[in-house]
């Protein structure tokens, strides 16, 4: 499971996260949503403090991490240790692939397990080979970036974030830069990892597949959880008014 404690983080003098308490449970799927600019990534970041919260404990399986702000007002990780170990656990998927476009697929697949895991290339290999197959991409795997549709790029992003076998997944609006007819074949891709019992943290817009895809979610507002609880309940039967609005369909 992970669990974040009382996160907090600001930008200057932009509270972002005012003390922010979750659990994603084993085995689960949370989605968090709330609308544009409340805070959504930057909670996702400061779980792996690719954001390092000002304040706040995130717990992964047995590990541990803090972060506190210092007196320039920077914050930093409190230990870089622990920062390495959290992060070896964490696979982070992003809404622009951040796929390396002068390797080619494999290539994308095995840079980490082989420069950051020291696992020998035949077995890298395979695994990668296994993981692109699970995808859909097996014949993509000489081509580079930009010789594939943004789908075919997620695909690969997603391949390349369980090639280092990690406890939990972190997409953040996985789909929200693709081309409508790809969207489909990317959450495919999130819901057969949902059905194979994969934890995963999924930030997203996409509000009927978060309520199909999910065990619980959480809606975000000013810096807050403002409502959380199974999707069911969330998205049908919301008790606050924000998040009753934010669901009312856009014209
Ligand atoms: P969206 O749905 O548009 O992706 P979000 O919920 O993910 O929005 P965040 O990206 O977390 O929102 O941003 C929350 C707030 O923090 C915004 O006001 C944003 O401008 C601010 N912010 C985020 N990152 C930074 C940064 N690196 N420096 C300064 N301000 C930032
Ligand atoms: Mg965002």
């Amino acid at each position: 499971a992970v669990k974040a404690e009382n996160i907090h983080k600001s930008f200057g003098s932009n509270e972002v996260l005012r003390g922010i308490s979750f659990t994603a449970e084993q085995g689960k799927v949370l989605s968090i949503i709330g609308a544009s600019g409340s805070g959504k990534s930057t909670l996702l970041r400061c779980i792996n403090h690719l954001v390092v919260p000002d304040d706040g404990v995130v717990h992964i399986g047995t590990e541990t991490l803090r972060s506190h702000k210092r007196r320039d007002g920077t914050a930093v990780s409190s230990d870089i240790r622990q920062l390495e170990r959290i992060r070896a656990r964490l696979g982070m998927v992003f809404q622009n692939f951040n796929l390396w476009s002068h390797r080619n697929v494999l290539q994308n697949l095995l840079e980490g397990p082989l420069h950051v895991q020291q696992v020998p290339k035949a077995r890298a290999t395979e695994h990668a080979l296994g993981l692109l197959a699970k995808v859909g991409l097996s014949d993509k795997k000489d081509a580079y970036p930009n010789e594939l549709s943004g789908g075919q790029q997620q695909r690969v992003a997603i391949a390349r974030a369980l090639a280092m076998n990690p406890d939990v997944l972190l997409f953040d609006e996985p789909t929200s830069a693709l081309d409508p007819e790809m969207v489909g074949e990317v959450l495919r891709v999130i819901r057969q990892l949902a059905d194979e019992g994969r934890s995963m943290i999924l930030v997203t817009h996409e509000m009927k597949f978060a309520q199909e895809v999910s065990d619980h979610t959480i809606f975000m507002h000013n810096g807050r959880i403002e409502e959380e609880g199974p999707p069911g309940k969330l998205f049908n039967q919301p008790e606050s008014e924000r998040l009753r609005q934010f669901l009312l369909p856009a014209y």
